[in-house]
């Protein structure tokens, strides 16, 4: 049997003010001296210096880096800056950027990273994979997972509804994901995994049976918002790939990032990806537009702020994305017309 691998976050903290406990999670995974705060323009005054201070109540050595962009070279020098103050552990606190940011450079310089989300945006949160934009286009790349994870509920229900909502399609794009992941194992013999795909699917279901609790942004569904992106992030651990959480929704999604003027938020697409796609597998789409309707995240190109060409442009060239990554989209993608049929179907274009 194939040798499979699973490494998994140590040390996951979700509650009302867990931030002050980081000098305590630290200390208990025996990461002492300096850190690196990896934060973003915004968030640095809203919870980044915040880190710091706490860190060195901890006696620990603490160094904000301030990232404007989420690409390649961003982590390049943060990288250099990690081997200037020898730092054993790099934090990233913010929204998706600024935690890829953390994560890449953590893993390039082999030292442990630690996850501080101010949004339940994506499940980049916990995953082990960073997306950072290089060479004009963005990708996707291995890493470790979080060594801990701490979500503090307080941070994350002061940020914009907007972002929980672009959580949701994250979560809900698990749906047609994880029937893409069976396909590209029944029809290409590709590694399967019945737990990693169940715990995705968990996910998924959870966010659909709290959307009106989640619309009515109710702290407690806040806080199963953000366990249900953890659990994600753990199924991509699990899977040892980020397949039971990215199919043809999420290549719908990267393919309009390439070619909108104004790409809207990655949740958000892939909510809307996942309406069209699960419309291709054959499955319940009107459910899935109704949660997200519910939910009040987007469910039409007008809604994402996308003209009806880019969607229909997106569909035609969403399976060139990542070739290898098999999906109902096949090898050869939609034509044109049946691009334009399906978001016309499905309501996503009129
Ligand atoms: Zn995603």
């Amino acid at each position: 049997m194939r040798v499979h691998e699973i490494r998994l976050p140590q040390d996951i903290v979700v509650g009302s003010g867990t931030l002050n406990l980081i000098g305590q999670v630290c200390k208990k995974l025996g990461i002492h001296d300096s850190a690196v705060i990896v934060t973003g323009p915004k968030v640095k005054g809203i919870a980044g210096n915040r880190v710091k201070e706490i860190l060195e109540e901890s006696n620990m050595n603490a160094t904000i880096h301030v990232s404007a962009e989420s690409s390649i070279a961003e982590a390049e020098r943060v990288r250099d800056l990690i081997r200037e103050v020898k730092a054993k552990v790099v934090i990233g606190v913010g929204g998706g950027k600024s935690i890829d940011i953390a994560k890449l450079s953590a893993f390039k310089e082999g030292i442990p990273f630690i996850s501080v989300p101010t949004a339940a945006s994506h499940d980049g949160i916990a995953s082990p994979r960073a997306s950072l934009k290089g060479l004009n286009r963005p990708t996707s790349m291995s890493a470790n997972p979080p060594v801990a994870i701490i979500a503090d509920i307080d941070l994350i229900m002061k940020a914009p509804y907007r972002l929980l909502a672009s959580g949701c399609g994250d979560i809900i794009a698990k749906f047609t994901a994880v029937r893409d992941w069976r396909l590209a194992h029944k029809l290409r013999g590709e590694y399967y995994g019945d737990y990693a795909a169940s715990l995705a699917i968990l996910s998924a279901n959870l966010v659909v049976k709290h959307a009106e609790y989640i619309s009515r942004r109710m702290p407690e569904s806040l806080r199963t918002v953000v366990e249900a992106l953890i659990s994600c992030g753990i199924a991509m651990c699990i899977a040892g790939s980020s397949r039971p959480c990215s199919g043809s929704e999420h290549l719908f999604s990267h393919a309009l990032d390439l070619i909108a003027k104004k790409p809207a938020l990655h949740g958000e697409q892939c909510g809307v990806g996942t309406i069209m796609m699960m419309y291709l597998h054959g499955g319940k789409w009107r459910n899935i537009r109704k949660t997200l309707k519910l939910i009040g995240a987007p469910t039409t190109a007008k809604e994402l702020g996308v003209s009806d060409y880019e969607v229909i442009k997106a569909l035609t060239i969403a399976h060139k994305i990542r070739p290898e990554r098999y999906t109902i989209l096949g090898e050869s993608g939609l034509s044109w017309e049946a691009a334009e049929r399906v978001a016309r179907i499905t309501g996503v274009i009129e």
